[in-house]
């Protein structure tokens, strides 16, 4: 093996020297090719920068022709450099051209070069441009070689970023600065935002990268770490974040994380090669970025904002730097832009100012989000991109109902967004001037209305809303946000906070609903890897085949509710004998408790959702057997018509309000009628006042939707004469057409029906 020559702190102490001299960014790249070639012991040293963020181009070479510079271009993902810069990792290769994706570029002359080692130029998580270093005979480059030319890469990025290359960069670029942007993104919390983009920025600038002293930078990163231990010690003391248990489970998973000590392992190692100890956090998080971002599992990714948050906080410890001076000039209509943030981040910002957030990755159940909607901050997300589109001060309108971000809107949109968000303001006033009302048919057909909830932060929506109870509370949610497996204690702790806040209101719990799409971060992912997740194993599934989780669940909720009254359900019931039992362990809790002579809830009511076909031709022999029956018409609808709720492609390809579905609801409704089995509506479809009017219509009298959508379906039903819409439903079953929609839409207007 060729050695380096010198090491990689001979090489950073020459860099820093060149970094020195007063002298344009185009020479000093072509200084550095020439010092990293010479360092190495390479034929050819050359540095790619991105342009456009989709195309590379050559900016600098040792050792290929001269002429190929500023010539070069190679789409990101094309060849072995365009590869590396769409993955965001290192590739390492002695025999570069056998492999599949190299692309040859005769202009360049590398044809003689066999090995190649090449490392992505990261700045801020991004990629900037590539460093690239070839040799002539098949050679190996050892981790050691890989790792120095990353944190050489690192010093080139501040190269790129300081100087006067960025011009360079955008030389036939049009200027779009200025231009409108629309983009469409995911809808992670409804709202409408109208206001001005401020940055989040948390990652602090790093301009002191190479050390002159190993010993006292490592000193310095491990009293940072121990302080941000202690700090986050701190933030799990204070009373504000006391209260709200899933904040709670956020931070300590931090203090997990900060307790890592791979992760400390790895910064002093990076230390070691003769960074900065904040140069070295950056770069061990840049890794951590491309690592995480290419992670299958969903949880890891996630966790991303996790690692973001700590380095950041780390990197202000370093630094000096104040945490979120943002914070303190942030406009009253402030919408926040961020690539991702931590749910403590968001806290950091003052709640009044927040009108919207919008983050480049992020998923609708991240913290985060959870955080954004109980605070009611229009959210939207996986905004690919979006940082490269808005200045900070941009005038921007967040539509959190549909996803869509309009950048630097022209009047036209300013003036319609303003209509709406008046609109809706106006609409919520009429809203909360009803809220005491009964939702009441206008020829007295009383309707119960309750809420969906999940989380402790849902809990002042119940009230707040004034509807009767919670129709689903879906216990998944707090083991989908943990990151371990709640305890029987921790569950207790839950359903009775649930039930005390409820204060006898009608309270259905739900048993565990995972796996399909709901993974828990803690289960071994291989078990649930599975060709179609939502026909696979999960919810009542797993609570059968592994009994002593579901019993667990059963007995905290038992034990919550001693001497209250306990309503229950279990989710995915495919057939009577899985309800049988189901209601057969929650039996044998209850007796074992009773055994022990503990408290028992003074009424019990178990009860399954309809949520799988096959149960509907079971109704016969099921109804004598619940207290009560609520259709999960979100998986009922998939599994009818055979189409993917979360795929966008089929998702909207039939309707609810189809002949179909509620032929098969109105038969539903029937058989319960005729067994006096109350039943409740609890998917989706309630939420929406047309769907909502159309259910009155078949005869369903209970339903159960997100705590915002009580207002207009009450402001709907007490506008809706039922009967009337009745009869008027019973010739449209047989119709056959795919929806039945234009017809309600009609008999709504017709009849003043406020849809
Ligand atoms: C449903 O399937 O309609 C339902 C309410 O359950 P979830 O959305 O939690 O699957
Ligand atoms: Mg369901």
């Amino acid at each position: 093996m060729v050695g380096s020559v010198g090491g990689p702190r001979v090489l950073l102490r020459r860099l820093r020297e060149v970094m020195a001299r007063p002298e344009a960014a185009q020479k000093r790249l072509d200084r550095i090719v020439v010092l990293i070639a010479a360092n190495m012991v390479a034929e050819v040293c050359s540095v790619y920068l991105m342009r456009d963020s989709r195309e590379l181009v050559l900016f600098a070479t040792e050792g290929l022709k001269p002429s190929a510079v500023h010539h070069t271009h190679l789409r990101v993902g094309e060849g072995l450099v365009g590869d590396i810069a769409a993955h965001a990792r290192p590739l390492n290769l002695s025999d570069a051209q056998s492999h599949p994706g190299f692309a040859y570029r005769p202009e360049t002359g590398e044809e003689i070069y066999k090995s190649l080692m090449g490392v992505p130029i990261l700045r801020s998580g991004r990629v900037v441009g590539v460093l690239v270093v070839q040799n002539r005979t098949k050679r190996h480059y050892t981790e050691e070689e890989v790792e120095a030319l990353q944190t050489v890469a690192m010093v080139l990025a501040e190269v790129v970023a300081a100087g006067d290359l960025v011009n360079l960069q955008s030389f036939d670029e049009p200027d779009r600065a200025r231009q409108a942007y629309f983009q469409q993104a995911a809808s992670f919390a409804e709202g409408i935002a109208l206001g001005h983009a401020v940055l989040h920025e948390p990652r602090v600038r790093v301009t002191r990268l190479i050390a002159e002293d190993a010993d006292a930078e490592l000193e310095r990163l491990e009293q940072s770490v121990y302080a941000l231990r202690v700090s986050i010690d701190d933030m799990l003391e204070t009373a504000d974040l006391s209260h709200a248990g899933e904040h709670r489970e956020v931070l300590q998973s931090y203090r997990m994380f900060a307790n890592d000590r791979g992760w400390l392992k790895r910064m002093s190692e990076a230390v070691k090669t003769g960074l900065t100890a904040e140069a070295a956090v950056e770069r061990v998080q840049n890794d951590t970025r491309a690592r995480l971002q290419r992670a299958a599992d969903p949880y890891l990714r996630d966790r991303l904002h996790d690692f973001d948050d700590l380095a950041n906080r780390l990197l202000r410890q370093l630094t000096g730097v104040k945490l979120s001076s943002a914070s303190d000039n942030l406009p009253t209509d402030a919408i926040l832009i961020a690539r991702n943030m931590g749910p403590a981040e968001l806290l950091d910002y003052d709640k009044t100012k927040l009108r919207g957030l919008v983050l480049e990755e992020g998923a609708q159940n991240a913290h985060v989000s959870i955080v954004a909607r109980a605070f009611g901050i229009a959210t939207v997300g996986r905004a690919e991109g979006i940082l490269d589109k808005i200045e900070p001060g941009d005038a921007i309108i967040v539509d959190g109902d549909t996803g869509a971000i309009y950048v630097r809107p022209s009047q036209e949109v300013i003036d319609s967004y303003s209509e709406k968000a008046r609109f809706r303001a106006r609409k919520q006033e009429q809203y909360k001037a009803i809220r005491n009302e009964p939702a009441i048919t206008t020829d007295n057909v009383p309707i119960s209305l309750f809420v969906n909830a999940g989380l402790q932060v849902d809990l002042p929506h119940l009230d707040e809303s004034g509807a009767d109870g919670i129709g689903l509370f879906r216990t998944e949610l707090q083991f989908m946000i943990a990151s371990r497996l709640p305890t029987l204690n921790d569950q207790i702790e839950l359903y009775s906070a649930v039930l005390d806040s409820t204060s006898g209101k009608t309270t259905v719990f739900r048993t565990l609903d995972i796996g399909g799409d709901k993974m828990l971060p803690y289960m071994d992912p291989q078990l649930l890897k599975e060709e179609n997740p939502a026909l696979g194993w999960r919810a009542i599934r797993i609570g059968l085949d592994r009994p002593g989780l579901l019993r667990q669940q059963i007995r905290a909720l038992l034990m919550a509710s001693a001497g209250r009254t306990l309503e229950m359900m279990f989710p995915m019931v495919a057939d009577v004998s899985e309800f049988q039992q189901a209601r057969a362990l929650v039996d044998k809790e209850l007796d074992r408790l009773k055994r022990l002579d503990k408290p028992v809830p003074s009424a019990l009511r178990v009860g399954t959702m309809l949520e799988v076909p096959s149960l509907l031709w079971q109704l016969e022999t099921l109804l004598p057997l619940v207290d009560f029956v609520s259709i999960g018409s979100n998986d009922l609808m998939q599994f009818l018509f055979a189409a993917d709720r979360g795929n966008p492609r089929v998702a909207g390809r039939y309707d609810l309000l189809s002949p179909a579905m509620l032929h098969m609801l109105r038969q539903v409704v029937m058989r319960c009628d005729a067994h006096n089995v109350p039943l409740t509506l609890c998917g989706e479809m309630s939420g929406k006042p047309l769907e909502a009017m159309a259910l009155i219509g078949v005869g369903l009298r209970r339903v159960s939707m997100s705590p915002a959508a009580i207002g207009p379906v009450k402001m709907m039903i007490r506008s809706l004469d039922a009967a009337k819409l009745a009869a008027f439903m019973e010739g449209l079953y047989a119709l056959p057409g795919r929806s039945l929609r234009d017809e309600l839409m009609r008999f709504a207007d017709e009849n003043g029906v406020a849809v």
